[in-house]
């Protein structure tokens, strides 16, 4: 993780720039895939299955049998953790429910809005590199909660052929039955096109790398919705003497592990704490696992020193991360601060992790900068919302005018009639 001491403003849009395949060879690859799914079904999905994930599969939709078997292999401890973050998944974006409040606008003119469910909705587990099954959580769950009728689960296949059983118990646990052994871009493009085994979905949930993102783009511009860009996980630590370095490097490794492509920022205004960090994960990086990944994910890491936190904060705004820790002196009071980022966690104790697998808050979030645009998947996520008016004799008489002039300066004259006609037979006293 290399260091820039006071990087002056013109060097900020080279420390925000993310690792990126070039995305013009990257797009040819997903158009190509598209249309061959689109010519020859799920025949060319297993193609795509066997090349990319290296197993041949008859059939792609996981069987009743297949779960049964999966669910005997996940232990009793991990079953109960995931029902307590499944629990505060479900609180939180139960919480975000409204009550449609019906407001008069003018007298006897009343609009309000109703939410309905997207019908079909096609949620992407990540499974490449590591099987996420919280992510099952952080979409299903919204996903129901919203009354989606059909939820089609997709996520890449284990060399034997099968899906993590954590994935499985996930998805029995919040009512998902359609799930099919398929991931990357050959899933998005079935979940786009529809094929003879894959329901096609009207919007598209989920994170992956950056095959599945630019994937996701493409069916976006073919007219499917979808969620937000959730690509390659990002973090970016602000610290200041009130931090922990332990704290923080942990903090920094939990996302540099989720892929070579990940990033990792440290913006602090103190040299000592980058010292103090950077010791701290070489140490605890030489016990993980995931060790090359990290490696990979700290070269295109950095750390930040900048002469006050005020200064970091604008970076981080710059920047746009999509998880955000505050592990500062007065954290609360940063927040108001923070205009561009996906998730905010405060003070020394909210470690990524928890927003990650079990507080509540959903893990699926905008990265690449589009936290200056997006917002993470919530429960408004998995609905339409539907305006609705009523306008009474009273109301049309009190507003008509308006409309009438508005419409007669836009020289639409059928819309002035609508009004005009309506007006003419209340004047004439034909309604009440
Ligand atoms: P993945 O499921 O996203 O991708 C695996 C698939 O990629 C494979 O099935 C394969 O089909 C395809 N693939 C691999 N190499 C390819 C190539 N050269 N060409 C075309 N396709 C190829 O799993 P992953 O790779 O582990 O990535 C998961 C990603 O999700 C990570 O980058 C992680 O950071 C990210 N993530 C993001 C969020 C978020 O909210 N933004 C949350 C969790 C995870």
């Amino acid at each position: 993780m290399k260091t820039y001491l006071n990087p002056s403003q013109e060097q900020w849009p080279t420390l925000a720039q993310r690792q990126t395949v070039a995305s013009a060879d990257l797009n040819e690859t997903v158009k190509s895939i598209f249309s061959d799914i689109e010519k020859n079904g799920s025949k060319a999905v297993k193609k795509y299955t066997q090349y990319f994930d290296g197993v041949t599969l008859e059939n792609l939709k996981v069987t009743t049998a297949e779960i049964e078997k999966a669910l005997t292999k996940v232990p009793a401890d991990l079953k109960k953790a995931i029902q307590t973050a499944a629990g505060n998944i479900k609180r939180f974006h139960q919480s975000q429910q409204e009550i449609a409040k019906k407001i008069e606008t003018t007298s006897g003119v009343f609009c309000w809005r109703e939410s309905r469910a997207i019908n079909s909705v096609g949620i992407y587990i990540p499974g490449g590199t590591a099987p996420l099954f919280s992510t099952v959580l952080m979409l299903a769950i919204p996903a129901q909660i919203a009354g989606c009728k059909n939820i089609i689960l997709c996520s890449p296949p284990d060399k034997n052929g099968e899906l993590n059983p954590a994935i499985l118990y996930a998805a029995q646990l919040t009512g998902v039955t359609q799930i099919y052994k398929v991931g990357g871009i050959q899933a998005i493009a079935a979940m786009t096109l529809g094929t003879d085994e894959i329901p096609k979905a009207d919007k598209l949930f989920g994170p992956g790398n950056q095959f599945v993102t630019a994937a996701k783009q493409y069916a976006q511009q073919l007219g499917t919705a979808i969620d937000l860009p959730a690509g390659p996980s990002e973090l970016l630590v602000i610290a200041d003497d009130s931090c922990d370095p332990d704290f923080v490097a942990s903090d920094l490794l939990s996302q540099a592990e989720h892929g070579g492509d990940s990033q990792v920022i440290l913006v602090t205004n103190s040299e000592t704490i980058v010292a103090k960090v950077t010791s701290a994960i070489e140490q605890q990086k030489a016990v993980l696992p995931r060790q090359s990944v990290v490696e990979k994910a700290l070269e295109n890491s950095r750390a930040l020193v900048f002469e006050t936190i005020q200064k970091g904060i604008e970076f981080s705004n710059f920047y746009a991360p999509e998880h955000l820790i505050l592990a500062v002196e007065d954290a609360e009071n940063m927040l108001p601060f923070i205009e561009n980022a996906g998730s905010v966690f405060l003070g020394n104790y909210s470690c990524e992790s928890a927003g990650d697998y079990a507080s509540g808050t959903n893990h699926t979030l905008p990265t690449n900068g589009f936290a200056k645009n997006y917002s993470g998947v919530s429960l408004d996520s998995f609905v339409k919302k539907i305006t609705v008016q009523k306008l009474t004799s009273k109301g049309l008489q009190n507003l008509g005018p308006t409309i009438e002039i508005m419409a007669e300066a836009e020289q639409l004259t059928a819309h002035r009639n609508a009004v005009s006609v309506r007006l003419q037979k209340l004047q004439n006293g034909d309604y009440n």
